[in-house]
């Protein structure tokens, strides 16, 4: 072990607890505008993507997340065509969305130029198609002011965000939900990147909304929770049946880890984060479409008007 370098994960020193990983070669290390990078070779997990001390991605695991954040929001919501990513620097997400045929527009705010730029070198198996697609659109900007003033609208949003620390801590913030709630049509569904409660309870109970779950192993601490908010209380209860079929119209691509029956399961909390969403919510002026946020986590008392039924 003499002489190998070990990069530690500090995001929960305040907690006493580490993860640290053996460096088999750094491929690049810099400090952007914005933040820290490094970017390193390990033995079992490749390619890992570090920022601020917080691990992003790796070639390892990165199918788990990227499935779970793009492929649920996508097959649950089944006739989307505008999508907005919120960071997603790595272009995993976009590249996933992208497997979408029937998706117009994929729209991709990242704050970081480099970290795009560093993907090109360092992650082309996300980056190649992605920019070769012209579906997408890459806006360097802060979500928070990209989302308080698009004129655009869209029918999912992805925040694909670092911690609530650093560049990432507005995208946590009342004014950034408010911002994403404006720019959301009707029935639209917003997942975001909750962190694990078991360790980051506070990003659980800052989001408005419900939240579905996942095990990522190297986003260490048991579950990871995605934030979910929407004024169709429906849609996180599409049946396993209606998901296959529109998976089905949608190519049957190939998965590693989103299935059908996993994506409804994910919606199955455990009872301590179920806790945890419940004491959350808060109530809120407006929703998209003009109802209030009733107390009931994710759901939104809309003005009634029938929507037509989905296929
Ligand atoms: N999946 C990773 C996670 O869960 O930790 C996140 C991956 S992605 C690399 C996070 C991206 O969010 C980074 O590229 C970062 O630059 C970007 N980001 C952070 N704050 C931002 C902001 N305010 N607006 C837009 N992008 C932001």
């Amino acid at each position: 072990m003499a002489g190998k370098r070990w990069v530690p994960e500090t995001l929960f020193d305040e907690l006493g607890f580490r993860m640290t990983y053996e460096v088999d070669r750094v491929l690049h290390e810099t400090r952007t505008e914005h933040q820290h990078l490094v970017l390193f070779e390990h033995r079992f997990f490749g390619k890992i993507l570090m920022l601020d001390g917080a691990t992003q991605v790796t070639s390892r695991d990165e199918f788990v997340y990227h499935e779970m954040m793009t492929h649920v929001p996508l097959f649950a919501h089944g006739r989307a065509k505008e999508v907005l990513i919120v960071g997603g620097g790595d272009c995993g997400i976009a590249e996933e969305v992208l497997r979408h045929k029937s998706i117009e527009r994929v729209t991709q705010v990242e704050i970081d130029a480099s970290v795009v730029e560093f993907a090109k070198q360092h992650f082309p198996e996300f980056t190649g198609p992605v920019l070769a697609d012209k579906r997408f659109e890459l806006v360097i900007d802060d979500g928070m002011n990209y989302v308080a003033a698009t004129k655009r609208r869209f029918d999912v949003i992805i925040v694909d965000s670092t911690d609530p620390l650093g560049p990432g801590e507005v995208l946590f913030s009342e004014a950034f939900y408010e911002g994403c709630r404006r720019c959301m049509k009707r029935g639209a569904v917003m997942v975001t990147q909750n962190g694990v409660p078991v360790f980051q309870a506070n990003e659980l109970t800052t989001a408005d909304g419900y939240c579905y779950v996942a095990a990522i192993p190297t986003y260490v601490g048991g579950h990871m929770a995605m934030g979910w908010a929407t004024d169709e209380t429906r849609l996180r209860r599409v049946s396993a049946k209606t998901i296959a079929a529109r998976y089905r119209k949608a190519g049957s691509f190939a998965t590693r880890y989103w299935t059908p029956e996993v994506h409804v399961a994910a919606f199955a909390l455990p009872r301590f984060i179920a806790d945890k969403v419940a004491k959350a919510i808060k109530p809120r002026a407006l929703a998209p479409s003009g109802g209030t946020l009733s107390s009931s986590p994710g759901r939104v008392r809309r003005q009634r008007t029938r929507s037509p039924r989905r296929s």
